[in-house]
């Protein structure tokens, strides 16, 4: 059977199992699906084996379990490893979903006339790794697979991926490839094929500011005795001047410097800033002075408040002066940042401003390195060539702002560089309610990752 037959005649089961999989709701940080984790780990080792892999296996970790699995049909053949990872954000608030976000449904909307799915995970990452999965069934079923195929699918990448470099050091030599695959990103959009070439890393702090040793009568103390929640908000506010410029001391130090030439083919990517703001509803973006919008989110780093917490916030009113104020920053960082740098000039840079009348304390939750990625290795011809066959128009190189801390992890210890070879949009409402992804988008993808595989086997061998 052709591939074409074949993906026609399985169509409904490729989507229903995206479906069922989605069903579980695999919400790596909250413990109170950590069975259902489990599950999903197990379904996505039985859909590598159905698929025609000839070993998979659920590896344990400290934390949740990454499923590896593998086909080798030749080992003089070259490799492709695929990641991907089988957990998803927390699904809360629930009320903003117009839909229960594990009982997924396909509705038509204006981007998506096909059709999406709407569920937590179906863009981020579940319906993105899966498709790797129909894709490799597909060459195996019409005995059309040129390479060796290797699946690394992670349970943790919502909480940092905190196992997964202990695992890839302990692995080396398994994972070996010569190209990685990661869809967990999106194109530009369907019309205009990209592929991402740029991540942001990231440091996650959290900070603790205390006041008196305890809750203080905010008449009898109010005015003698530090108010931390007045304190940590100054201190925050003095971490941005006027040009919306991070003031830490030698925070832009290791930042790369892009040439005007490559700035300006950034910025030609189709990008509408009325229609941006329309979406979000907002009058005006708000961003450091002397960047556009595309390049505050791809190639400047960044400083935010992600929550801010202390005092009284219950219903009416309770004059107390609080003794703690707690907050949690992120900071989104570009090559050739450090985060660990990052983080301690952080925790310096707030004990050297914070006021004698206080004690702070900072720590670090997780970071991830920024990373770059080739678009001239071989990975990356095929991955362009294949894109321009489907989508019938050569993709662009383009920088995202999120991070994915694990590309830098497998240049490192892999030497193989990643293809960011994501197939979402970027309206998909990822990590939001309503999360979808479309159904025209997960088998454009697998026919994407089809003719991948072919054209990375004919590159290779010339
Ligand atoms: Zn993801």
């Amino acid at each position: 059977m052709t591939i074409p037959s074949f993906i026609e005649k399985n169509k409904d089961r490729f989507l229903e199992e995206l479906l069922e999989l989605l069903r579980i709701p695999s919400v790596s940080a909250d413990p109170k699906f950590s069975k259902e984790v489990q599950a999903a780990a197990a379904y996505v080792k039985a859909s590598l084996l159905k698929a025609g892999a000839d070993q998979a296996e659920i590896c344990p970790t400290p934390g949740h379990p990454i499923v590896y699995a593998e086909k080798i049909i030749d080992p003089k053949l070259p490799t492709v490893l695929v990641y991907g990872h089988y957990d998803v954000q927390p699904a809360d608030p629930y009320e903003l979903w117009d839909s229960p976000p594990f009982e997924p449904v396909i509705k038509k909307t204006s981007i998506h006339p096909e059709g999406a799915i709407f569920a937590r995970g179906a863009a981020d990452d579940k319906g993105q790794f899966y498709m790797h999965i129909k894709a490799l069934e597909t060459l195996v079923a019409t005995g059309t697979l040129p390479c060796n195929v290797k699946f690394m699918i992670e349970g943790e990448e919502e909480i940092g991926s905190d196992h997964l470099n202990q695992f890839v050091l302990a692995n080396k030599d398994r994972l070996k490839a010569d190209v990685i695959l990661i869809s967990d990103t999106h194109m530009i959009g369907m019309q205009d094929p990209s592929i991402t070439v740029g991540l942001r890393g990231m440091a996650y702090m959290e900070v603790e500011v205390t006041g008196a040793n305890r809750d203080l009568h905010s008449g009898t103390y109010g005015g003698a005795v530090a108010n931390p929640i007045n304190v940590l908000c100054q201190m925050i506010a003095s971490l941005k001047d006027e040009q919306e410029h991070i003031t830490l001391p030698g925070f832009y130090d290791k930042v790369q410097e892009l040439s005007p030439s490559q700035r300006q083919r950034l910025n030609e990517a189709p990008f509408d800033l009325s229609e941006y703001k329309a979406k979000l509803d907002i009058e005006e973006v708000h961003g450091e002075k002397g960047y556009t919008t595309i390049e505050r989110v791809g190639i400047r780093p960044t400083l935010d408040v992600n929550g801010i917490w202390g005092g009284y916030t219950g219903e009416g009113a309770k004059t107390v002066l609080p003794s703690k104020a707690f907050a949690k920053i992120s900071m989104r960082l570009v090559p050739h940042q450090d985060w660990q740098e990052i983080a301690q000039l952080f925790e310096a840079h707030l004990k050297s401003i914070a006021p004698a009348s206080v004690k702070i304390q900072v720590k670090a939750h997780h970071g991830g390195a920024p990373a770059v990625v080739s678009d001239s290795s071989l990975g990356y011809r095929a991955a362009e060539a294949a894109m321009e066959e489907t989508f019938g128009k050569r993709p662009l190189p383009t920088r995202e702002g999120g991070s994915i801390p694990i590309v830098a992890l497998f240049q490192q210890e892999l030497g193989s560089d990643p293809i960011l070879f994501g197939f979402g949009l970027d309206t998909d409402a990822l990590h939001s309610p309503n999360e979808h992804y479309g159904v025209k988008n997960y088998f454009m993808g697998i026919e994407t990752i089809i003719a991948f595989f072919r054209h990375f086997s004919q590159l290779s061998s010339t």
